[in-house]
């Protein structure tokens, strides 16, 4: 059986490091903002090449913190849109909803799966103050195109970056594009905690300083509070866990991009779309998604050969019974595209006998 993503092993190799660490914490006694956070904060800032990171406790409620940050900061005001892609893991949008902001779905570009420049520019109106840019499955949105069309119409650029850790154009890194990124370091992700954790990356002083206030209970000095704030800190022990995989991003995204390289190059099925991608590396393969029209049919056959794929996702979030009141939309783009795809096992300890299997089979179809 080839697992969609085989988490232990994807552990296993850090486990006495791990051990090291919670043994180091338990001596020390201290398990909430210490050293480890402080350290990670300042490693992944240095990462992405950003002024600030701003550990917190998810991905979604990174997104959020940004959003609720800029509301206490007097830059949005409740009930402002946000333009957001329709085809997103509904995180995005409950993030634009928790804030207390509109979120306003746009259709995506059908190859790239990502924000469409010129689906944006439709939807702006004169409530329009932010766009959030999901860089989804792992390859970073048109930001050039984007920050123009933000520049030119006094838009808040967010980007969710949960999906997209080390996606780089050059030297620029998502987390860097925006005025603000969130990122999650779910255990998944392609820097994954052994638990749920996030950050918040910046280089907007005021905006680092009220993200840090907000994650803490509106806080700074201990019981004295500023803002109406919330409880969403990282971990000191998932901290300490992610200081230790930290280093080693690089080299696992750069093995992701060798199996997708693969798989691009020897797949060949008429009956299969491949991703669309230029080789470069704004992508790191969070995840590999193909595309057909019979993929139920697809997805069984796979298993029947002991290969496990997963779908992101199957109901887009203006059909989710959540959403009710957006279920009468159409966007036909975001409807075909959660139809028709499947993710493809890819991750840093899959072996190439693993992907050419896959291959093989999925030319077999
Ligand atoms: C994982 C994810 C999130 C949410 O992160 P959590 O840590 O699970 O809260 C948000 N947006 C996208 C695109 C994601 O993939």
């Amino acid at each position: 059986m080839i697992k969609f993503l085989d988490l232990q092993q994807i552990n296993a190799p850090y486990a006495e490091a791990f051990r090291t660490k919670l043994d180091a914490a338990l001596a020390k006694g201290w398990f909430i903002l210490g050293d480890e956070v402080t350290r990670f904060e300042t490693d992944f800032a240095a990462y992405c090449g950003v002024k600030h990171c701003i550990g917190v406790a998810n991905g979604l409620d990174a997104l959020t913190l940004i959003f609720k940050s800029y509301i206490e900061l007097g830059r949005l005001q409740p009930g402002d849109e946000v333009i957001v892609p329709a085809n997103t893991y509904i995180a995005s949008i409950i993030a634009v909803m928790q804030a207390g902001l509109t979120p306003v779905l746009v259709e995506p570009d059908a190859q790239t799966f990502n924000l469409d420049p010129r689906q944006i520019t439709e939807k702006i109106t004169p409530k329009t103050k932010a766009l959030l840019a999901v860089h989804l499955y792992g390859q970073l949105c048109d930001m050039h195109a984007i920050i123009g069309i933000a520049k030119s119409h006094h838009l808040l650029v967010v980007e969710d970056a949960a999906q997209a850790h080390g996606a780089a154009i050059g030297d620029m890194k998502a987390g860097n594009f925006g005025d603000a990124a969130g990122f999650s370091f779910y255990p998944g992700k392609n820097l994954g905690a052994l638990g749920d954790a996030g950050a918040v990356t910046t280089n907007d002083d005021a905006l680092a300083a009220m993200v840090k206030s907000l994650r803490n209970y509106g806080s700074e000095t201990k019981y004295y509070n500023d803002h109406i704030g919330v409880n969403s800190r990282l971990d000191e022990l998932q901290a300490a866990f992610l200081n230790v995989k930290l280093p080693d991003l690089d080299t696992q995204n750069r093995a992701r991009r060798t199996i997708a390289q693969y798989y691009l190059e020897n797949i060949s099925n008429d009956k299969i779309v491949l991703p669309a991608y230029q080789f470069s590396d704004h992508h790191v393969f969070h995840q590999f998604v193909i595309r057909t029209a019979h993929r139920d049919e697809l997805q069984a056959f796979l298993k029947s050969n002991d290969i496990e794929t997963l779908i992101h996702y199957p109901v887009p979030p203006h059909k989710q019974k959540a959403l009710s009141c957006w279920n009468h939309l159409s966007f036909p783009i975001t409807e075909q595209i959660h139809r028709e795809v499947l993710s493809l096992p890819i991750s840093p300890v899959m072996t190439p006998d693993e992907v050419a299997h896959i291959t093989n089979i999925l030319n077999q179809y």
